[in-house]
C-alpha cells in the first residue's frame, strides 16, 4: 500500500503544477544522486534564432540563406525552423526541395533547384578547410551553434543559431544543490562541445556534447550499473529514451514534445525552473516523515 504521506505529496505537487505519475518517484527523488540535464529546450528555451550569416567567396548572404532555408522547409527541428524564419523575415524566395532527408542529430539534405544542399553540423563535412574552421570556432566560443551549408558537397557558407538561456536555471540549480547532495550534475546535449562547455561553465556543472539519443541512454545505464539513482530532465524527442531509462524522468511540460511528456514520470506544467528544487524539497521532506 502507498503510504498516505506519498499520496499527499503527489497531491500538493499537482497544485503547484508538478504532475507526478506515482508515489514511488518521490522515494526515488529522495535517493537520487545523479542529475542529468538536457540543454536545448531545458536549460534554454529551445527557440533559436539565426544570429550570423557568413557567405564564402562567390555567394551572397541572401543566396546562402535562401538555399539553406529551401532545404530546411520540411524540417521539424528548432534549428531548421529558425533558418526558414530568418529567410521569411527577409522576404527571400524559397524553392521547393526534392528528396528531403533528415540526418538525425546532424542536419538535413535535399535537392534544391537541381543542386544537393546539405545543412548541418561539422560531422556532415568531408573535410574541413581553414576558412570553415576559423568561422566555426569563433561562433562556438560565443556559445552559438554553427550551421554549415554545402552545395554539391562544397561549403558555401556558415550560419549561426543562438538560443536564449532560461535565466533562472542557474540560481534554481544552486538552490537545489544546497538542499540535496548529488555525486554528479551533468549537462547532456547533441549540440557541439564548445556550446555545451559555454553554458555548463556558467552553471558550474559537468557536461558532455555531440551526443546521439542512444548515447544519452547509455550514460543513464552506466550510472545505474554503478548503483546510482538517476534523475534526467529533458524536453525533446531525442531525450525520450533516456527519460524512460532514468529512475525518474522529468519533462519540461510547456516546451516539451508530446513524446517526452508521455514518457516522463514527472511533468513540470509551468515554465519555472524553481519547480525543480521545490520538487526535491517536497520529496525529501515527505521521506523524512515516512522513515
Ligand atoms: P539537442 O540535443 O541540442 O536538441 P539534436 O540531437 O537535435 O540536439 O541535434 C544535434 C545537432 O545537430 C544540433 O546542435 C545541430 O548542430 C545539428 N542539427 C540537427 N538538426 C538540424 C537541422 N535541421 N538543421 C541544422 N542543423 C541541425
Ligand atoms: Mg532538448
Amino acid at each position: 500500500a502507498t503510504p498516505v504521506a506519498l499520496l499527499a505529496s503527489v497531491g500538493s505537487n499537482a497544485k503547484r503544477g508538478v504532475l507526478i505519475k506515482g508515489g514511488k518517484y518521490i522515494e526515488a527523488l529522495d535517493r537520487a544522486d545523479v542529475l542529468l540535464i538536457d540543454k536545448t529546450g531545458t536549460l534554454t528555451f529551445g527557440r533559436p534564432e539565426i544570429s550570423d550569416i557568413i557567405p564564402f567567396n562567390g555567394t551572397t548572404e541572401g543566396d546562402l540563406l535562401a538555399m539553406a532555408a529551401s532545404a530546411e522547409q520540411y524540417s521539424d527541428h528548432p534549428i531548421g525552423k529558425a533558418v526558414v524564419e530568418a529567410a521569411q523575415k527577409r522576404y527571400l524566395t524559397l524553392s521547393k526541395p526534392d528528396n528531403f532527408k533528415e540526418i538525425t542529430a546532424n542536419g538535413v539534405r535535399a535537392s534544391v533547384d537541381g543542386h544537393t544542399i546539405t545543412v548541418g553540423n561539422q560531422r556532415l563535412l568531408d573535410d574541413e578547410t581553414q576558412e570553415i574552421k576559423s568561422a566555426v570556432d569563433t561562433l562556438k566560443k560565443e556559445g552559438k551553434t554553427a550551421i554549415i551549408v554545402q552545395k554539391n558537397g562544397l561549403p558555401v557558407g556558415v550560419l549561426a543559431a543562438r538560443d536564449t538561456e532560461r535565466s533562472e536555471a542557474g540560481a534554481a540549480l544552486e538552490n537545489l544543490r544546497e538542499q540535496h547532495s548529488f555525486d554528479t550534475v551533468e549537462l547532456l546535449t547533441g549540440d557541439n562541445i564548445e556550446t555545451a562547455r559555454h553554458l555548463a561553465k556558467k552553471l558550474n556543472i559537468d557536461f558532455r556534447g555531440e551526443l546521439l539519443p542512444e548515447d544519452k541512454i547509455d550514460i543513464v545505464k552506466k550510472y545505474q550499473s554503478e548503483g546510482h539513482t538517476v534523475v534526467m530532465i529533458g524536453d525533446g524527442i531525442n531525450d525520450a529514451p533516456a527519460l524512460a531509462q532514468a529512475d525518474v524522468g522529468i519533462a519540461m511540460g510547456t516546451t516539451g514534445t508530446d513524446v517526452a511528456i508521455e514518457t516522463a514520470d514527472i511533468t513540470l506544467m509551468r515554465d519555472d525552473w524553481y519547480l525543480v528544487p521545490d520538487l526535491f524539497a517536497s520529496a525529501d521532506k515527505t521521506m523524512r516523515v515516512i522513515k
